[in-house]
């Protein structure tokens, strides 16, 4: 570990007395700057710094609102396939609850665009929404551990045995993608289902979306997207490869992303 928790607790106590609101402490991490307190203190952890733009493989998703809205139950099969597969508990209650991918009103997932008048069909639509992979994630800045951080292939991936359950990730994410183990989780893994080859997390864990980082390294797509089979609800690839499929979806269409203004650059991409 790149720094010891006597550290971190002596870093965490120096921001609070330096009185960094969330707000402030957003802005910081989106313009890739840690506070003087952090720099003068952390030896590295805390100054995680911005990395350029890949320029070979940049993994990123497309998901076609078009086609879940004409299948029904698709986006649940999605959300099951990715949750089974990653062992992710279901504690039975909203509070405790951790997510990888779910479903949520449009207000929710785009509030940066105009709700007034909206037509019918995205008024009845719900939206998956999953970690976004972003190009320039403050959750990584804010990370003091480096428990998470982003590949050269854009995947912003967790190690969940340099987690310190501080949450500075969860409370810099603007999406609102990470959940926290509270409690412990194993006990609520559905044993029928147990996937063996996919780590179990503990108490005082941040868990997310990890773009199926196991299963491609097998050759394989990602769960939620093989859920959706030939559909084309979601398409996952290279956003550097012309001729990749996602970069034949994306010329063809108009995409959004989810908060663009805030120049996280996520590489979730929907056509609604
Ligand atoms: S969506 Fe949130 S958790 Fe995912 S990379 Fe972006 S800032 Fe980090
Ligand atoms: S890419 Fe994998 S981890 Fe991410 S939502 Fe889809 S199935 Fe879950």
């Amino acid at each position: 570990m790149d720094i010891k928790r006597r550290q971190f607790l002596k870093i965490a106590g120096l921001s609070t007395i330096a009185g960094l609101g969330a707000p402030a402490a957003f802005n910081l991490l989106l313009k890739g700057e840690t506070s003087p307190v952090l720099h003068a203190s952390s030896g590295g952890g805390a100054e995680a710094s911005h990395e350029a733009a890949p320029t070979g493989v940049r993994l990123a998703m497309v998901i076609d609102q078009r086609v879940f809205d004409a299948k029904e139950g698709l986006a649940q099969k999605c959300t099951t396939a990715c949750h089974t597969v990653h062992n992710v508990p279901d504690f039975g209650n909203k509070k405790d609850e951790i997510k990888w991918i779910f479903e949520v009103p449009y207000e929710k997932a785009f509030t940066a665009k105009s709700h007034n008048h909206k037509n019918k069909s995205l008024h009845d639509s719900s939206f998956l929404v999953l970690c976004n992979h972003c190009d320039n994630p403050p959750c990584v800045r804010a990370c003091p551990t480096k428990a998470t951080f982003k590949r050269k292939d854009g995947i912003v991936a967790m190690d969940y045995h340099r987690c310190i359950g501080c949450r500075f990730c969860m409370a810099a994410c603007p999406y609102g993608m990470r959940s926290f183990n509270w409690r412990d989780p194993r006990p609520f893994i559905d044993q029928a289902t147990h996937n063996k080859e996919f780590p179990t997390r503990m108490r005082g864990v941040v868990e997310k979306c990890n773009f199926c980082v196991d299963r491609l390294a097998k050759g394989l797509q990602p769960a939620c997207v093989e859920a959706t089979g030939n559909t084309g609800a979601m398409v996952f690839g290279d956003l550097n490869d012309s001729h990749s499929e996602i970069r034949k979806v994306l010329d063809e269409n108009f995409t959004i992303q989810r908060k663009p203004a805030l120049g996280t650059q996520p590489s979730v991409f929907y056509i609604i």
